[in-house]
């Protein structure tokens, strides 16, 4: 069994979004950091790809911003609803970065982030470790291959598939995508394009435009509606790109480059307000269940958690006083910042501060989900999203 000699202040688990974003606020507090990882960069995440104006200033205070921007240089300003009835609802926003959405693939973006948290010294990226506990003392992780790191303290960032921290997987809570690259389509804008329709719902379609003929295409819904009504969702993003009325005329030549990937999205939902700290480890991005539950956007949400909980930490070392106390800050932070959106979607936090409206169709939303009563879900959901993207016009 290998002991690694170096005793680190903290060892983040998953260089994803969340670790290194965590990693690199560790690197500009010059804090020693591992931060290990299965697999070695650059690597794929199975993705929308969709990093939404939330991360902007997350993204300039982690130095990646400008990086990001020569990345993603089709510049995506707005939203193309389009609802079952074949109704349609377009929103470009002003020109400005504010409201940009970057589209990149994961491959990519990842790496940046990566890439800049290795600039610190003090931090030490270890590629190829996969883990699979704690160590006993709690003091450190131990990998696959029975090698054991050691630190003060733990962030586990490694994904929905968490062996580490507590977890929150009811099948009702958590949603199930697939996507797939698409080339040679026609009639892109520079809007991300959302799909409702009955054979995903509640959920959507998407068209992400990396490029005016290239897309990221995908489909998502809750894991128990595709458990209960034995969806195929491969099958239905098919007969969506050949047998959608209005997007199909937007495939008629495409090709798809390399194979349509899945995967499970943890949606904060219903209790979500748990705490992410036990002892000393801490849960962030996606092993913390943090993706809003109306949209399913994650990456943002990672990126805040992990520089939240490297700001926790961060002081808790040069204080010397790293207890549960003292780590458990990161519940009150993530609180503050997340549990409006959380309770009621953005509706309640960005729109017309219905809260008795909202409070309305949120409620119903998870009662019926719950109930497994799913005939009035889908028509909420569509009304939550129509009203979401709304209310963000209206700013
Ligand atoms: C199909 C699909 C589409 C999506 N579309 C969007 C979108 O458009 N926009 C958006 O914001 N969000 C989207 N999401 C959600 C988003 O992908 C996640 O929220 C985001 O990746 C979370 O980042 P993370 O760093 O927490 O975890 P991850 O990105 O999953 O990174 C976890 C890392 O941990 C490593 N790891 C795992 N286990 C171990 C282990 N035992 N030991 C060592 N390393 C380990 C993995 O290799 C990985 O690098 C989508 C999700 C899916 C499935």
């Amino acid at each position: 069994m290998k002991e690694y000699t170096q005793k680190f202040d903290v060892v983040v688990v998953g260089a994803g979004p969340a670790g290194a974003s965590s990693a690199i606020i560790f690197g500009q507090n010059g804090i020693s950091t591992a931060l290990l990882d299965k697999k070695n960069f650059p690597r794929d995440k199975t993705c929308g790809d969709g990093i939404t104006y939330k991360a902007k200033a997350d993204l300039i205070k982690l130095g990646v911003l400008d990086e990001i921007e020569k990345s993603a240089p089709f510049k995506v300003n707005g939203y193309s609803l389009i609802f079952s009835d074949n109704s349609k609802l377009k929103f470009e926003f002003a020109d400005n970065k504010e409201s940009q959405i970057y589209i990149i693939s994961r491959n990519e973006f990842d790496n940046i982030l990566l890439k800049k948290a290795m600039e610190y010294k003090s931090v030490h990226f270890l590629p190829e470790i996969e883990i699979k506990k704690l160590a006993d003392d709690f003091k450190g992780v131990v990998s696959k291959n029975n090698e054991t790191i050691h630190a003060k303290t733990i962030i586990d960032a490694t994904g929905y598939n968490s062996i580490l921290g507590q977890h929150n997987r009811e099948v009702h809570k958590n949603a199930l995508a697939v996507r797939g690259y698409y080339e040679n389509l026609t009639g892109l804008d520079k809007t991300v394009e959302i799909y409702f329709t009955s054979s995903v719902s509640p959920g959507y379609f998407w068209i992400f435009p990396t490029s005016d003929s290239s897309a990221n295409v995908g489909c998502g819904t809750f894991i128990n509606i595709v458990e209960k009504k034995s969806l195929n969702l491969k099958a239905i993003l098919q007969d969506f790109i050949e047998n959608h009325p209005i997007a199909s005329q937007k495939f008629k030549n495409a090709k798809l480059e390399g194979r349509i990937e899945g995967g499970k999205i943890p949606l904060a939902f219903g209790n979500f307000d748990w705490s992410r700290v036990t002892n000393n480890l801490i849960s962030i991005g996606d092993a913390g269940g943090f993706v809003n539950p109306i949209t399913a956007e994650g990456i943002s949400y990672a990126i805040k958690t992990g520089i939240l909980a490297a700001e926790v930490v961060s002081k808790a070392i040069k204080n010397n006083c790293y207890t549960e106390k003292e780590l458990k800050k990161f519940d009150a932070l993530w609180l503050k910042e997340f549990s409006n959106q959380y309770k009621s979607g953005d509706i309640y936090t960005e729109s017309f501060s219905k809260e008795l409206v909202s409070k309305y169709f949120i409620s119903n939303f998870q009662k019926n989900l719950e109930d497994k009563d799913l005939s009035n879900v889908s028509d909420i959901y569509e009304y939550m999203v129509k009203l979401k993207v709304i209310s963000k016009s209206l700013k």
